[in-house]
């Protein structure tokens, strides 16, 4: 079970948060225990072996998951994880906010979450192909357009996607488009899908610090986590005027006070493949960027990264969760005492599977959008569920992520209802 990082004894997991969430919507909605208990239980689980041949001819057995937590409201969706932390539990809790995500942000979808237990740094492309290939046979009676969708999450990425598509076709004898999200252009993915999440994490950022008095224009920032999300964060942060003055990769943190050069960055990033010793920076250590003085905090990396330990000493007065579960519950709790906003992952993160929808509707009916439709949806839909997430919690007098939960717990609680319980 992934345990917080740093966190004391007493501290708890990823899905402890993610059910004493599930608790408290229940709590203030009113809910029946029944529903309750339907709710926390997922629906579908499968654990699966993944013998893999590696290049030197040895055969190593990974572990891989896939969790459906619930799907009234359609089919599930939920990315696919390559990390060496990835467990049972962590997948449920992923799958269990994938449900209140898609809810929340109305995307006809339950939720859904993979991953398979490996370090993917230590493998060949070919190898990383095999995982992906052999994973997908192995889940492929769970997983199509009407079941199941998966898409890219930590250490997966557009190339997986055409691995895992390609391999369902290749077993349904047909190219079937529909059965992931998150794809190469080349193969039906939707123009703006890379950068979906990091351009809604900036849309809802953007609004938040407005709702604290703070004009974004001129900002400062710290980004935890340089992948898909964080980087993407990073550069729409600085094209809407913020100053991101910290950033973090898995091997370090650098610093400028006036601002990174983002644009820069990127580039430095790509040559040399981390953060780490670009080039008019300072180096710091990585707890740093979490508690820098600045306006906003992006964590983008890994769950459970602000905890006991640590939430009072974070300065930022806004924290937008571009990660999944970056915020322990206890930690909640100690940054709403201090003061500071924390806009929850399941309204922050959810672009990725705004797109990842479009992306679907896309690949079905074989119709293209242009990307600044892509872009213009994504942001009218975040920034309408900001200002609906940010209605209720004021007219309820509770946080965001509670406000958020209780909405997104209602939709799926309605979906149960309506249909009824079978037999
Ligand atoms: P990624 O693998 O592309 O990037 C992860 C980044 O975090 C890398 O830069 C890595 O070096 C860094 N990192 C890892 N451990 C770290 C640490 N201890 N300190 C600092 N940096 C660290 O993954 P991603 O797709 O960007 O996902 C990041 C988070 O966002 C995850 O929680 C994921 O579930 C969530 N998320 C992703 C998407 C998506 O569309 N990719 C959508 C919604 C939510």
């Amino acid at each position: 079970m992934t345990a917080v990082l740093g966190a004391e004894a007493t501290e708890t997991t990823v899905l402890d948060d993610a059910r004493a969430q599930l608790s408290q919507a229940v709590e203030v909605l009113g809910l029946p225990s029944e529903v309750h208990a339907m709710l926390a239980a997922p629906r579908r689980e499968v654990s699966v072996s993944i013998p893999l041949r590696r290049d030197d001819g040895s055969v190593e057995v990974l572990r891989g998951y896939r969790v459906q937590h619930n799907y009234s409201r359609g089919p599930g969706k939920g990315g696919v994880r390559f990390d060496a932390r990835v467990d049972l539990d962590e997948v449920r809790a992923l799958a269990m906010w994938m449900t209140w995500k898609c809810a929340l942000l109305d995307v006809p979808y339950g939720g859904a979450k993979g991953g398979v237990r490996v370090d993917p740094r230590g493998y060949s492309t070919g190898e990383l192909e095999r995982i992906t290939r052999r994973y997908t046979s192995e889940i492929a009676p769970l997983i199509g357009p009407n079941h199941d969708i998966p898409a890219p999450d930590v250490g997966t990425d557009e190339q997986t996607m055409a691995w895992m598509m390609d391999t369902y076709s290749v077993g349904r004898g047909h190219t079937v488009l529909g059965v992931v999200t998150g794809k190469p252009i080349a193969v039906g993915g939707s123009l703006g899908r890379a950068s979906s999440t990091s351009r809604g994490v900036v849309a809802v950022a953007v609004e938040a610090l407005r709702h604290v008095g703070i004009a974004p224009e001129g900002a400062t920032a710290a980004v935890q986590g340089f992948g898909k999300v964080g980087r993407g964060a990073a550069r729409f942060l600085a094209r809407e005027g913020v100053r991101v003055v910290a950033v973090s990769d898995v091997n370090g943190a650098v610093h400028h006070a006036d601002g990174l050069d983002v644009a820069a960055l990127e580039a430095y990033v790509d040559a040399t493949g981390s953060v780490v010793g670009f080039p008019g920076s300072t180096p710091i250590e990585s707890e740093e960027v979490l508690t820098a003085y600045v306006d906003l905090l992006v964590p983008a990396a890994i769950e459970g990264v602000i905890h006991a330990g640590n939430a009072t000493s974070v300065r930022a007065r806004v924290v937008v969760e571009g990660a999944n579960g970056p915020v322990s519950t206890a930690a909640d709790q100690m940054l709403a005492d201090n003061g500071v906003l924390v806009v929850p992952d399941i309204l922050a993160n959810a672009g990725g599977v705004v797109v990842s929808y479009f992306e679907w509707v896309q690949a079905n009916q074989s119709y293209w959008w242009s990307e600044a439709e892509v872009d213009e949806r994504l942001v009218e839909r975040m920034t309408r569920a900001w200002h609906d997430v940010l209605a209720y919690a004021t007219e309820n007098q509770l946080s965001l992520r509670l406000a958020a939960t209780c909405m997104a717990v209602e939709r799926v609680y309605r979906a149960h209802e309506v249909r009824g319980l079978y037999p």
